[in-house]
């Protein structure tokens, strides 16, 4: 559940789930997302004051992500510029020629490009990552689902597809939408996205058996999760 609060000036936004828990907990990533567990049963009001009553905390905490997080400076499309795929930085090597295509070789991203223009290269590399991103995520998928195979969850169709907020989300239907951005985290990262969202087609929320399950897949996944918000955050 998404929400926010207002503390003077600022707004902080948050997402509150409540859980079979004793304590109410805050916690912020470093992606700057909070999220605030509670007790099931607590009274809104008072998770709200709580959250209040934390939120010099809480903005303290964003502050310091935000000046650790290394930011990434607007994409120029330059040759020697940096860009990630699967984890891992590749140079910028622009390469005027008769055709599109794009090759990621030893550490260097080649782009043949019939129109080298910032806006073209800009537009030549999201298709790449877009493709890249449909057949490692279809790889993926077929490659974990067997270890769901005793909750018996039917082949979920894939949307791929450029989301602010979040990495993954699925729909009652059995439908699983990953963010394209996804495949320039590491694939463990990945992974772990197409893990919690599989698991929730089998419990449709964050309880316990639902955690239960993603760590019988993925028993290290919080490093992989952690490791996607700091890579891509
Ligand atoms: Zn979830």
């Amino acid at each position: 559940m998404k929400q926010q609060i207002q503390f003077g000036t600022k707004q902080i936004d948050f997402t509150l789930s409540f859980l079979d828990r004793k304590s109410l907990a805050i916690k912020v990533h470093p992606n700057l997302n909070v999220e605030v567990l509670a007790p099931l049963g607590t009274d809104s009001k008072k998770v709200l004051a709580k959250i209040k009553s934390k939120a010099p905390w809480i903005l303290k905490q964003i502050e310091q992500f935000k000046t650790y997080k290394p930011g990434t400076p607007p994409r120029r499309f330059i040759n020697g510029e940096t860009h990630l795929y699967l984890g891992r930085q590749y140079r910028l090597k622009i390469v005027p020629d008769k055709i599109n295509v794009i090759k990621a070789y030893r550490g260097q991203l080649f782009i043949h490009a019939t129109d080298t223009s910032k806006d073209a290269l800009e537009k030549q590399l999201q298709q790449w990552y877009k493709q890249k991103a449909t057949n490692v995520f279809t790889e993926m998928i077929n490659e974990i689902l067997p270890q769901f195979k005793k909750y018996k969850i039917k082949q979920p169709l894939l949307n791929i597809r450029k989301m602010s907020n979040r990495w993954g989300s699925c729909t009652p239907a059995g439908k699983i939408i990953l963010n394209t951005e996804l495949i320039k985290a590491p694939k463990g990262s990945i992974e772990y996205v197409v893990i919690h969202e599989l698991a929730h087609l089998v419990h449709h929320n964050h309880t316990k058996p639902f955690f239960d399950l993603q760590n019988r897949v993925m028993p290290d996944w919080k490093k992989w999760k952690d490791r996607l918000e700091y890579f891509l955050a």
